[in-house]
């Protein structure tokens, strides 16, 4: 028999509560037997005594030797995000939203809501072209423009840049993912408010989306898409965002299916992918051992796919399932009693036997 290739993975357990939810995830992975070889950053407070360089260095030494990364959410404490975004262009931030029987949902009939957000990951307002509102006027960009306000000068300005190949390669990421599901591409941003960004980045979409013979096209104003994916999130299948508008929408996503607790993450680029719970640090429940590991089991899960682990990847998602299907283990954000390791402890008790 062959042995199976190690895959070398960085763990940053991240700030705050991410590092409660990662090492309860740990320990579930480790059940799981991979052929991994896990390298772990040093968490938060180790990294807090170096200085920001000397953080940013050692984080990226570590990034740069992995074939992936499981990342706990920052406060800002813990370096490497950017560098994992920008640094090696991960330009597609894929949001599954999925109900499960247990998920605590407040919708009436979440039974079904099944569909990902794909979050174009490196444009749109995170350019962070930002500063003084006079410097637009300065440059004249103002002029003829009747709602300026009469104060714009003492103002502030933060600009959108939306490109077409930062357009196109989402849109095929998008298109190809919605092939492999159900067929169905959604694209929505201000089309008519913002022209010259957004209902150019709906045309680019639209025009990728043709290359791609069977996959039907559907398109909403934003603020119609965000009202939709609470009245009608089951005609979802992939829905394709801008960054600013992905990012917000897809806690509205999560908030439709019981919670960011339930919320995973990955974010793809041509040669390279890390994975990371879309929530953040939930600050205010450090320390007290009640937050959900789901969403990064669930990044863990997306990730051992991506390593091409589909049947431990099978195992962790059937044993998920199982425990909230029972609902006798949950954390306190699904309306139960346990703590992040008991609701860990569970589900390592159900990979077994499947
Ligand atoms: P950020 O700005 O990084 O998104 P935030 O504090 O605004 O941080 P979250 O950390 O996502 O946002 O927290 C929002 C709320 O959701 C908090 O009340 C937090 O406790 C809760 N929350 C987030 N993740 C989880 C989780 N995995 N389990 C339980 N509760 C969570």
């Amino acid at each position: 028999m062959t042995e199976q290739r190690r895959h070398r993975v960085c763990v940053i357990p991240g700030d705050d509560a991410a590092p409660e939810a990662m090492s309860a995830s740990l320990r579930v992975l480790d059940a799981l037997d991979l052929p991994i070889e896990w390298d772990h950053v040093p968490v938060g407070d180790e990294l807090a005594a170096l200085t920001p360089d000397e953080r940013e260095s050692l984080v990226g030494e570590h990034i740069d030797a992995a074939d992936t990364v499981l990342f706990g959410s920052s406060n800002g404490t813990t370096p490497g995000a950017g560098f994992m975004r920008w640094g090696k262009r991960t330009y597609a931030n894929v949001r599954p939203v999925r109900w499960r029987p247990g998920y605590a949902s407040p919708l009436a009939r979440p039974e079904g809501i099944d569909y990902v957000i794909v979050r174009e990951n490196l444009e749109d307002m995170y350019v962070g072209v930002m500063g003084p509102a006079q410097r637009l006027l300065d440059a004249g960009l103002a002029e003829g423009r009747s709602r300026v306000p009469p104060d714009a000068a003492n103002g502030r300005f933060a600009a959108k840049i939306i490109t077409r190949p930062g357009t196109e390669q989402v849109t095929r990421f998008a298109a190809e993912l919605a092939l492999s599901r159900g067929g169905k591409l959604t694209v929505s941003a201000k089309t008519n408010m913002l022209p010259a960004t957004d209902r150019w980045f709906c045309d680019i979409a639209r025009e990728v989306a043709q290359e791609y013979p069977g996959l039907e096209y559907e398109q909403f104003i934003i603020d119609d898409m965000a009202h939709r994916l609470v009245v009608r999130p089951h005609e979802l299948d992939v829905l394709l965002l801008p960054n600013l508008y992905g990012d917000i929408l897809s806690d509205q996503g999560a908030g439709t299916i019981g919670g960011m607790g339930l919320a995973p993450s990955g974010c793809y680029g041509d040669e390279w992918a890390y994975f990371e719970s879309a929530h953040g640090t939930a600050p205010d429940i450090v320390g007290q051992g009640i937050i959900n590991p789901t969403a990064t089991l669930e990044s863990a899960e997306m990730m051992l796919r991506h390593l091409g682990l589909e049947t431990p990847a099978d195992r962790l998602d059937r044993a998920l399932a199982t425990v909230y299907e029972a609902g006798e283990h949950l954390t306190p954000d699904q309306g139960g009693t346990a703590g992040t390791e008991d609701f860990a402890t569970v589900v390592i008790d159900n990979l077994s036997g499947h």
